[in-house]
């Protein structure tokens, strides 16, 4: 039964708050941009050191091989195992790795069940988005949190439920009774006598409400009133994006995300200086164009707390070998010797592509 509620505080009205103009219930997210803050990034000299990674020996290849073998589905080793090594060869790469560490917030207004909580709406103006203390976040790890804006909050009736508390059950319509399903609401069983599990009555108990048609409310957990108040959600991204230096190997450079390389150059910096002093210029040119476009797009959506590049050698040794006469060749890359072997001899029928 609807029951009247009283002590009620007019809700703000929506555009009213400072910093929250034009933030509409119903609406998803308004976003902030961030005041302008950005730190001028300073340049870091690279140090010139060996770049070069020895060359694999014919027999680190081939226990690469053997135990890329051994750990596919029924492949027989023998390939991998008595193939004749016809050639090793280098096809190592560079990759560029730029990670941008952006904190972006947005705003909405929402309502949760209210619990009894002193709310003075209007007492003091609400902090900004941007004012709003929140967690360190762990740098370069994706996170998010939310929070309650002070001062946002005003207390309003349930409108799902007209303040009740209970909502009609959905699944008998708020009747408190389903039709029975053994007798199809004909109160008849199957040798023309009384159905037994309705007593002949055609109906039998909701079990959703059991029996009383109505539930508790959904929206304000039977609270009768709700908490409406502006959600701050706070968002951490680690915004990755690697450049490779092309190779001739024929090796997809697609594999290379899978794995890591010998560490050349590493730099963190709350805005990195685009890359100076590397002795490859695509990868040199690449990098300034992906340093730029980062500090465009992500100073639009958020703030840029942190950011990372690296450079990183990707040992890449192209194999050749022959098995019964015939030439075949796989790929050994990444510090962690992953393999690579398409054209396999002695694959069985069950492998799985
Ligand atoms: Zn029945
Ligand atoms: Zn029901
Ligand atoms: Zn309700």
């Amino acid at each position: 039964m609807y029951q009247p509620v009283f002590g009620m505080q007019a809700p703000p009205t929506f555009n009213s708050f400072p910093g929250y103009e034009g933030l509409l219930p119903g609406v998803s997210g308004g976003f902030h941009p961030p005041p302008p803050s950005q730190p001028f990034p300073t340049p870091v000299p690279m140090v010139q050191q060996d770049w070069s990674i020895p060359k694999l020996s014919e027999e680190s290849v081939r226990e690469a091989f053997i135990s890329f073998a051994s750990s596919q589905c029924c492949y027989s080793s023998g390939p991998a195992r008595d193939g004749m090594i016809t050639g090793i060869e280098q096809f190592n790469t560079y990759r560029y790795r730029l990670e941008t560490f952006t904190e972006s917030r947005k705003t909405e207004w929402t309502t949760k069940p209210y619990e009894g909580q002193t709310v003075n709406p209007f007492a003091q103006p609400p902090p900004g988005p941007w004012e709003m203390p929140v967690m360190a976040p762990v740098m370069f790890k994706d996170n998010r949190q939310e929070l309650e804006i002070p001062n946002s909050q005003s207390v309003k009736s349930c409108d799902t439920c007209s303040a009740t508390g209970r909502s009609r059950c959905a699944k008998c319509t708020g009747t408190g009774s389903i039709t029975c399903f053994t007798c199809s609401g004909r109160g008849v069983g199957s040798a023309q006598d009384r159905c037994a599990p309705c007593s002949g009555t055609g109906r039998r108990m909701c079990s959703n409400c059991s029996g009383q048609g109505t539930k508790e409310c959904t929206k304000c957990k039977g609270k009768r009133q709700l908490l409406s108040y502006i959600k701050l959600t706070v968002e951490w991204k680690n915004n990755v994006e690697d450049f490779v230096v092309e190779q001739s190997s024929g090796l997809n450079v697609t594999k290379l995300g899978e794995v890591s390389g010998k560490p050349l150059f590493k730099d963190t910096q709350p805005m990195v200086y685009p890359l100076t002093g590397f002795p490859h210029p695509g990868l040199v040119e690449a990098a300034n164009k992906m340093v730029l476009k980062h500090r465009n797009n992500f100073s639009q959506t958020g703030r840029i707390l942190q950011q990372q590049q690296s450079v990183e050698l990707i040992p890449i040794t192209k194999v050749a070998y022959q098995w019964k006469g015939k030439h075949y060749f796989y790929f050994v890359y990444g510090t962690e010797s992953k393999v690579n072997a398409e054209d396999y001899p002695a694959k069985c029928c069950c492998v799985i592509l």
